[in-house]
């Protein structure tokens, strides 16, 4: 029973570069699902899944809902993903927690910058992917081509399944090549209906479906082997074959339609049941002991553990804070009480949501393998694991990469002010890519993420739903600090002069870590000599005083942190002096450890009219670019790669506008932290002196 139910389920994500109409397609999903009856429309503001008022105004999803939908009798959760570089935190964390992924491409555009961006992190998750190639009814859309970016830019193996029938406004559906039959879509309502393949279409017909043999060969034996010995492949072992390799990431079907029009909706979620996988076709995630390197596989067909992932924290005005999870093992009832090993707290789990297009459904459990929503929980927040308190277990956390850019905020008013606290927490909660932090010497509130799009968006809803008036600084660059050599330091707190003391001492082993890494806190503590239930304090300790470096207040990143040895009190020990302990050792340990200030350099990748290139790098090089490559894009278009500093980046917007006509476009996402020359950093150091 319980493997049925897991075998019909499908957790998928819709991924895409901003306007190739991922909104669009989760919408006639959702229509063609028939859970909503009336399909919204972006361009209207009318959509379900992008509910915040100014993601209608933008038309950008920003936050990741996820939506439960059924289709020939399996259940589809579609997990939305944005489509903006700034908000590739999001796209992350849903693809930690996706089997599957529907990418859709432009048929026009092809593949876009940003879509290789994304394309590239699936890669790294490991998501296995369908691939739709939207907007067939535009003049200019090229199938052919966009196959071939595929293979050139994404280094991806397509497999095309489909052929559109009739082009531009005259598209009318779509030639299934595995059955070699016809679907035509009649109107936005209609159920396709299948005709045989219009004679004129019959040859290429014929010829694509060898095509796509030949490609199902080249990755799957059995079908290599058949085609080889010149049997007839029927379309089960075909399909058979081409989901195996699909799910295993080595092919990508591609499907064509337009979502708009309602071309090739209902074949696209027949490819969701037939070739992504369900929760049981991909590897179980792995839990580990907390403090410790035993890891445990969670599988979505055994009882125990109970392990479930909290993804995304959203507020609802009505319902209140929502915490999205997916549950790997096991199930989460109403009820339970589960443990919480990042906070080191138990929550009681009051009521469970399933969330629908049109409503939200309360349930009783959310079983392994799907995804729900908690109502009310307080201490969880993204990237949090939660488990049953007899058996501790952490899933490994979704790291985000560091924020970028800084802003100062001042509210208008005292009014604002008082509310501007309470708003941050809440923002914060939801969003682990912003940092939020107060200058003691200008008395500034300064906001951290991931990019000027971000923070836009930030004081947008600090407005809208906050009700907060803020003035907004220039963007600044978001610097950080780190170790160069690794240092063992130890942190004494010891009051004990009357009364009851305060005694902690904790060593910790500081390493310098590859750029990127984050703060890693480990315990290497063997017999006590701190006792278990302090060494989180010691952490949060640990973390506190990484949020300013010695060097130039700057976060202090890249390192690995391990307590290593220490003593306790019976009686003067306390959390509180253990974190105040973590915190003296690891400032102290910054400052032995050679520290060094970094600065983010972005890839900046911008696709430009071959005539305007020399301009364009022109510029790039003033900007104290190195130019990683130059490559075609499609016919007369180019696009090149650079590394620049961020600090260089701002405006670059108008300038690509101005230098190419309005032609050039760009995406910038982070790409390392480089060490600033020595000119830089002394200016830095005595802007905070
Ligand atoms: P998203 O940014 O990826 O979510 O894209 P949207 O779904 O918001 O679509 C971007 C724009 O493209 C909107 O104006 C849509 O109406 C339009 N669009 C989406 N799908 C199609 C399609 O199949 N054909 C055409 N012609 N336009 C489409």
């Amino acid at each position: 029973m319980r493997n049925e139910r897991l075998r019909r389920l499908r957790n998928i994500g819709i991924i895409a570069h901003i306007d190739a109409g991922k909104t669009t397609t989760t919408e006639r999903i959702l229509y063609h699902t028939g859970l909503i009856h009336r399909a919204g429309n972006v361009d209207d503001g009318t959509t379900v899944t992008d509910f915040m008022p100014q993601e209608r105004e933008r038309g950008i999803t920003i936050q990741s809902a996820a939506i439960t939908c059924e289709w020939r009798g399996h259940q589809v959760n579609l997990i939305d993903t944005p489509g903006h570089i700034d908000f590739t935190a999001e796209v992350q964390r849903s693809l930690r927690v996706l089997d599957g992924g529907v990418v859709v491409f432009d048929g026009v555009a092809g593949v876009e910058p940003q879509s290789e961006t994304v394309w590239h992190q699936a890669d790294r998750y490991g998501v296995p992917r369908i691939a739709f190639v939207n907007k067939m009814d535009r003049p200019g859309a090229d199938l052919d081509r966009t196959v071939q970016m595929m293979r050139d830019r994404l280094k991806a193996h397509p497999v095309v399944v489909q052929l559109p029938i009739g082009r531009e406004a005259a598209l009318q559906g779509v030639v299934d090549l595995m059955a070699q039959r016809a679907l035509i879509f009649a109107g936005d309502d209609a159920e396709p209906v299948e005709t045989d393949i219009p004679v004129a279409l019959q040859e290429q017909a014929e010829r694509e479906r060898e095509r796509m043999i030949e490609a199902i060969a080249d990755v799957d034996d059995e079908v290599a082997l058949a085609y080889l010995e010149g049997d007839e492949l029927d379309a089960e072992t075909l399909k058979a074959a081409l989901r195996r390799a699909t799910c295993e990431g080595r092919a990508v079907p591609v499907l064509v339609g337009s979502a708009l029009r309602h071309v090739g909706v209902q074949p696209l979620l027949d490819a969701i049941v037939d070739y992504l996988p369900s929760p049981l076709d991909v590897p179980p995630m792995e839990a580990h002991v907390p403090f410790e390197e035993t890891r445990v596989p969670c599988r979505p067909d055994e009882p125990e553990p109970t392990v479930a992932l909290v993804f995304k924290i959203s507020t609802d005005p009505y319902v209140g804070k929502l915490s999205f999870i997916r549950v790997y093992s096991g199930a989460v009832r109403r009820g339970d009480t589960l443990y919480n090993p990042a906070t080191d707290s138990t929550e009681r789990i009051g009521r469970l949501v399933r969330m629908h297009a049109d409503r939200r459904e309360e349930v009783e459990e959310i079983a392994a393998g799907e995804i729900g929503a908690v109502l009310g929980l307080k201490m969880a927040g993204t990237g949090h694991t939660l488990c049953k308190a007899q058996r501790p277990l952490v899933l490994e956390d979704i790291t985000f990469p560091a924020p970028v850019i800084e802003i100062s905020v001042s509210p208008r008013s005292k009014a604002d002010q008082d509310r501007l606290a309470v708003a941050l927490q809440r923002l914060l909660d939801e969003d682990p890519t912003l940092l939020v932090r107060h200058d003691e010497q200008t008395e500034e509130t300064l906001l951290a993420g991931m990019g000027e799009l971000h923070l836009e968006v930030v004081i947008d809803r600090l407005k809208r739903e906050f009700g907060v008036e803020v003035a907004a600084g220039a963007p600044k660059v978001a610097y950080c600090e780190t170790i160069t050599r690794p240092v063992t330091v130890e942190g004494r707190l010891v009051k004990q002069s009357g009364g009851r003391g305060q005694y902690a001492v904790v060593v910790l082993a500081l390493e310098p870590l590859e750029a990127g890494s984050g703060l890693i806190f480990a315990s290497a503590i063997v017999g006590g000599a701190v006792p278990r239930e302090y060494i989180p304090a010691v952490e949060k300790g640990v973390r506190e005083a990484t949020k300013a470096g010695p060097l130039a207040k700057q976060p202090v990143v890249d390192i690995k942190v391990t307590l290593v040895d220490g003593k306790y009190h019976e009686v003067d020990s306390s959390d509180r002096a253990f974190e105040t302990a973590g915190s003296i050792a690891l400032r102290e340990g910054v400052l032995r450890g050679r520290p060094v200030l970094l600065e983010p350099m972005m890839e900046v990748e911008a696709v430009v009219p071959q005539e305007q290139m020399g301009d364009v790098i022109g510029d790039l090089s003033a900007r104290a670019a190195s130019i990683v490559g130059i490559e075609p894009h499609v016919a007369g278009i180019q696009a090149v790669t650079a590394h620049v500093p961020l600090a260089r980046m701002f405006g670059y917007a108008t300038a690509l506008r101005s230098l190419t006509q309005g032609r050039g476009t760009f995406a910038m996402q982070f790409s390392h932290y480089q060490q600033v020359d020595e000119e830089t950093q002394r200016k830095l150091s005595e802007s905070v002196a």
